[in-house]
């Protein structure tokens, strides 16, 4: 049997020998030693097995004629690593008198220990489902932390440990963790690790508290991606999608100007008590591993020898680049004859041209533009600067003035020079189109003779 097996048959048993067979012996051997429990309703607080079995004594009447019957729902069941389990289900019971049948239900949630091969009930609670405030406060995230309580007197400090090590894991890094509730709008509790993040009272509503104080806490350029992820709207299309976790990354604003990269990871969870969706949200302190990633990626996107974007993490760029309708230039640079200076000078000396090249690139563009490298003797440019056809010559004509001055180390003088073919974007114009007359236009500077600028005419 699975231990999800087993702990199902401990509470069919329990409530069977409670409810249905009126059998004592059946109910105690469901029962831990050590049992703690909280009771909500005619049995009021249940603390041990004496306890029940009085419970049981005056409470289980079976009146002749009257025959009971069970029924369950909604069973959910957690085991936890450390030997515990929880078991919340829905108990309809029917009670059939001649011609004459009566229903109630009740909501049991019970907290299990694992002995050997064998699970027993520590804990143990009800409730009506009708939702109460009681009710909404009490079960089950309340009850569970009221049985953690008891768990830490009851089972001895050891047990406690291991479940405050689980929860000081799940915990590490958390910098704040709120429980909310969505169904309601509003949050239910809020936990502090340090001063970072604000502190909510319950009853707060989330939604009028998430536009209050985004502004405050997360970066302008990372609100608009927090709000989507976890505004009311997306938190409930997520529940009916049957999504369980969201998370959103950002730039979190610290009182003392500082940023750090933070998460924020909601769980989703249903009150089986109440059908109220709830989240656990956990706010982390991603930054350094979040820094060791971007580190990363911005190397990925480099070409190595030069620094300047790769050939695919240009194109990339320029393609989110290109969608905004204004104009913007592709600048497309070939080196002259970089075979001969490869020859003359030697392999080391044209990479020297290629880093110095680069370089030139790199300073001609810094506010406007990107610069990358397509391969081999080939770099481009894509400037947001255009202001017009005019100025970006004057600019390219710089750039090639200031390439000549390289001097490529070596025996032999070499003069470097290089051929610049100009796009210019269209809001109609696709990047491969784009990438295209660039090239034609490079393809005419080097036929012109090369050491030359020519932009791309449409014809
Ligand atoms: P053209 O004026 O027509 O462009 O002639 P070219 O000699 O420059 O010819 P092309 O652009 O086709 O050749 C590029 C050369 O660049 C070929 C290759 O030997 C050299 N090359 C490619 N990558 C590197 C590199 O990383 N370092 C060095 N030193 N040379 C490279
Ligand atoms: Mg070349």
């Amino acid at each position: 049997m699975t231990d999800r097996e087993k702990i199902t048959q401990v509470f069919y048993d329990y409530e069977d020998g409670g409810l249905v067979s009126a059998d004592l012996d059946k109910v105690m051997r469901c029962l831990d030693k050590d049992l703690i429990g909280i009771g909500i309703g005619e049995q009021g607080f249940v603390t041990s097995l004496e306890d029940v079995r009085q419970v049981f004594l005056s409470g289980v009447k079976n009146a002749p004629g009257i025959k009971h019957s069970l029924s369950f729902e909604h069973i959910h069941i957690l085991i936890h690593e450390e030997g515990f389990a929880n078991l919340c289900a829905k108990v309809i019971v029917r009670a059939q008198k001649g011609d004459e049948l009566t229903t109630s239900q009740f909501l049991q949630f019970l907290t299990l220990i694992r002995r050997g091969e064998e699970w027993k009930i520590c804990g143990l609670h009800a409730s009506s489902p009708v939702v109460t405030e009681e009710s909404v406060e009490a079960y089950p995230l309340k009850f569970a932390e009221k049985t953690l309580q008891s768990l830490k007197e009851k089972i001895g400090e050891e047990a406690y440990l291991a479940e405050e090590q689980y929860r000081q894991a799940v915990l590490a890094d958390t910098i704040a963790f709120y429980i909310i509730n969505f169904s309601l709008d509003l949050f239910e509790k809020c936990q502090l690790n340090g001063e970072l993040c604000a502190f909510v009272e319950s009853g707060t509503p989330y939604e009028q508290f998430l536009s209050d104080h985004l502004p405050l806490y997360v970066m302008e350029e990372d609100r608009k991606i927090f709000l989507k992820t976890l505004s009311l709207q997306n938190v409930m299309d997520a529940f009916a999608s049957g999504k369980k976790e969201l998370n959103c990354e950002y730039r979190f604003l610290c009182p003392d100007g500082s940023v750090l990269w933070m998460v924020t990871i909601v769980r989703l969870i249903t009150d089986v008590a109440t059908g109220d969706k709830k989240g656990i949200m956990y706010v982390k302190d991603i930054d350094a591993a979040k820094h060791r990633e971007l580190d990363m990626i911005a190397k990925a996107d480099r070409d190595v020898m030069t620094g300047v974007l790769n050939k695919s993490a240009f194109i990339g760029s320029v393609s989110s680049l290109l969608c905004d309708r204004e104009t913007h230039a592709f600048v497309m640079l070939d080196i002259d004859n970089f075979k001969a200076i490869n020859d003359t000078n030697g392999h080391p000396a044209g990479d020297q041209v290629l880093i110095a090249i680069a370089g030139i690139l790199k300073d001609t563009f810094s506010t406007d533009g990107i610069v990358g490298r397509l391969g081999g003797d080939e770099f481009a440019a894509f400037t947001q600067g255009f202001r017009s056809q005019d100025d970006l010559r004057n600019r390219l004509e710089h750039v090639l003035e200031q390439i000549t001055k390289i001097k490529p180390s070596g025996k032999a003088l070499s003069v470097v020079t290089c051929s610049i073919g100009v796009a210019l974007s269209s809001d109609t114009l696709t990047i491969g189109q784009l990438y295209k007359r660039a090239d034609d236009a490079l393809y005419r500077a080097k036929q012109n003779g090369k050491n030359q600028i020519a932009f791309y005419i449409c014809r």
